[in-house]
């Protein structure tokens, strides 16, 4: 397995249209293992497709006890009821904002090998699976934020941008414990 680079805000395959998958290939099985892989390092909780600069409609998510992966997912029931809460980004590293979604969602999707089924999330889960199906529509949970907190937030990345230098952030190089002194770490999706 090996750990990808993750593409940053600027890079214009953030804001592509992914393909549906259609065939099931050991090449595709090797970028999914990668994409866990890389997620791992990179210490998120969800990763895209297009985040690894490809163009395929999948994503992984790994709340920490039951890791899987979502292929042409769709969210097929959403609840009326919506909760604000705090994300982040694995593309826009530092940078967090509120964004309101709904509560839970079930998702329709296929399997690394092709299976349909079906899955009901809610709270972190769901607003983790809304924020990876968004990424497989060139969505960025930014373009939630108010113009004020969006113009901040987009001042503050002007900051750091020049870190990555290509639009590249190179999750290998970067040290795997990176916790802080509680052991606590944000979570980016
Ligand atoms: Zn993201």
């Amino acid at each position: 397995m090996s750990i990808l680079d993750i593409r940053v805000l600027g890079d214009p395959v953030l804001r592509q249209e992914t393909k549906v998958v259609t065939e099931f290939t050991d090449e595709l099985q090797r970028l999914i293992d990668d994409m866990f892989e890389t997620m791992r390092h990179a210490r998120g909780i969800g990763l895209a497709a297009p985040q690894v600069g490809r163009a395929e409609r999948l994503a992984v998510v790994d709340l920490g006890d039951d890791p899987f992966v979502i292929i042409n997912p769709e969210v097929i029931v959403s609840s009326a009821a919506r909760v604000r809460g705090e994300e982040g980004c694995l593309s826009i590293p530092d940078i967090y904002g509120d964004v309101e979604r709904p509560k839970s969602v079930t998702v329709r999707a296929l399997s690394r090998h092709g299976e349909p089924f079906e899955r009901d999330a809610s709270d972190l889960l769901a607003r983790c699976v809304q924020h990876e199906i968004d990424h497989l529509h060139g969505k960025l949970f930014l373009d939630y934020l108010s113009v004020l907190k969006r113009t901040a937030a987009l001042a503050k990345w002007k900051l750091q941008a020049a870190d990555y230098p290509g639009y590249v952030r190179r999750v290998a190089l970067e040290t795997p414990d990176d916790l802080d002194e509680h052991g606590h770490r944000e979570e980016e999706l």
